[in-house]
């Protein structure tokens, strides 16, 4: 029988960074009061009851490896990730590559083209609240250059019934000091050099359906 021995290497703890870049955008009426129950209800007949748990608690979301591509995000940059092994690329970002002939290989940083490709989308007729306003919104996922896994965001400046798979986009980033790291920090919008196709049977079905959610928008007060 063979004998195999599993090396022990690995370090218990990472050496705890040191961060000097802090920012703070936290508007000033929010107030950390951690989970309090703020009031109930109860009904006439005694036998429901409601109770209003505010759930208000500040968290820390600690990007550790996957960090250079959410610091990318404020540079207006696309960090993505490559095995130097077998090339594959990823945005979303992957710290190891999944390849199993690799055997988990550490992936290497390296910046992104601006560009991107339709791989699949959809057409939100509902949403929560910050962006109800913005409805009918197209939903993509696209892969960023030679990615090869999809990312998903927005799609501006363009009628739903005219994304096409494979179209070609540009990533568009909101201003610097608008930006926060976020994945929200950007949003697509149709390359320069795409023109939609002409009308068809199925272009006018979406139409169609979309047409109640661009009246329902207008019913919203504004502001
Ligand atoms: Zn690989």
């Amino acid at each position: 029988m063979e004998v195999v021995t599993v090396m022990k290497n690995k370090k218990k703890f990472a050496q705890e960074p040191n961060f000097v870049e802090k920012k703070t955008y936290r508007p000033n009426d929010v107030k950390e009061t951690g989970l309090a129950f703020i009031g109930h209800e109860i009904s006439e007949d005694g036998e429901a009851m409601n109770q209003f748990l505010h759930y208000d608690q500040l968290y820390t979301i600690r990007h550790g490896w996957n960090s250079k591509f959410f610091k990318g995000l404020i540079e207006g940059k696309i960090m993505g990730t490559k095995c130097p092994k077998c090339g594959d690329v990823w945005v979303p970002v992957r710290t190891h590559c999944w390849n199993l002939d690799c055997n988990l290989e550490k992936t290497e940083w390296l910046e992104m083209p601006l560009t991107a490709k339709v791989h699949t989308w959809t057409i939100a007729g509902w949403s929560g609240r910050s962006s109800l306003k913005r409805l009918p919104i197209v939903l993509v996922y696209a892969v960023i250059g030679d990615s090869k896994v999809a990312i998903a965001n927005e799609l501006h400046g363009i009628d739903p019934w005219d994304v096409e798979f494979e179209m070609p986009l540009k990533i568009v980033f909101k201003p610097k000091e608008e930006r926060i790291g976020a994945v929200t920090d950007f949003h697509f919008e149709p390359a320069d050099s795409w023109s939609p196709s002409p009308m068809n049977e199925e272009k006018e079905r979406i139409k169609k359906l979309v047409e109640p959610v661009y009246k329902w928008v207008k019913t919203m007060k504004q502001g």
